[in-house]
């Protein structure tokens, strides 16, 4: 196997085919030594792939229109299926081919979402927050020696927009007083609120308004006492919006 280039694999990330097909050439000149570059293209209805076998590279183009689309995820293959082992750079966050699926986790910490398992789906995990999936050979999560199949490398996700401020999985609520925090789950929220409310800009907004309404107490027309009557269990439950 050839020595680890300083290739960065997420390079590929938005580029077009030919510019992606010209370093992948590039690439395997350097890395297997051979002039004659053997990428497969593949083209489908909504996406396309460009692979090398060689290389253990393939990526997938994916646009509107096919003419200009774009890199949107690179997969990095460890050796089998017909593919090479991944070696034109080091693989992302300093992981190793050596690893399994336990190191992974000890290393990246626990991740965003998991997928797959069950009698035949192999098992993979995400970090959402890094760019990465991390496919593994075998269906069984209690498999700790579980070897890597292939990475896949995509945009990162901005931690501060679309996911969970507890566990940091992707998020399909936000705060229904502020607007701002986002959450997975009702008990994520709940979780958090202790923290949150003394900091939500709504909620805040919203006792302030009160405790002005109790102040006036004794000249409290009917209207007001309406008012904070109404504003009172928005201050004793937590509010979730959808995100859409
Ligand atoms: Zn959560
Ligand atoms: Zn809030």
């Amino acid at each position: 196997m050839a020595p680890v280039g300083d290739f960065e694999a997420s390079e590929l990330l938005g580029l077009e085919q030919d510019a992606c097909r010209a370093v992948l050439v590039d690439l395997s000149k350097d890395v297997c030594g051979s002039s004659r570059e053997e990428l497969e293209f593949k083209s489908f209805s909504d996406c396309a792939y460009l692979t090398s076998k060689a290389l253990g590279i393939q990526v997938r183009l994916m646009a509107a229109d096919l003419g200009r689309a774009c890199v949107d995820v690179v997969f990095l293959y460890n050796e089998g299926d017909g593919f090479s082992q991944y070696s034109a750079g080091p693989l992302p966050e300093g992981l190793q081919w050596t690893q399994h699926s336990k190191d992974v986790v000890l290393m990246l910490g626990e991740p965003s979402d998991k997928y797959g398992g069950g009698r035949f789906r192999a098992v993979g995990i995400s970090y959402e927050t890094l760019g990465l999936d991390i496919q593994f050979r075998e269906s069984n999560w209690n498999d700790e020696k579980n070897p890597m199949a292939f990475i896949s490398i995509f945009p990162r996700l901005d931690p501060s927009h679309g996911l969970c401020e507890m566990c940091g999985k992707r998020a399909s609520f936000r705060c229904g007083l502020c607007k701002e925090r986002c959450y997975c789950s009702s008990k994520c929220q709940k979780a958090d609120w202790t923290k949150h409310q003394t900091d939500c800009p709504g909620f805040l907004e919203k006792k302030a308004t009160l405790a002005a309404l109790r102040c006036q107490d004794e000249l409290m027309l009917p209207r007001c006492q309406q008012l904070s009557q109404k504003l009172l269990p928005v201050l004793s439950e937590v509010v979730l919006d959808s995100m859409d």
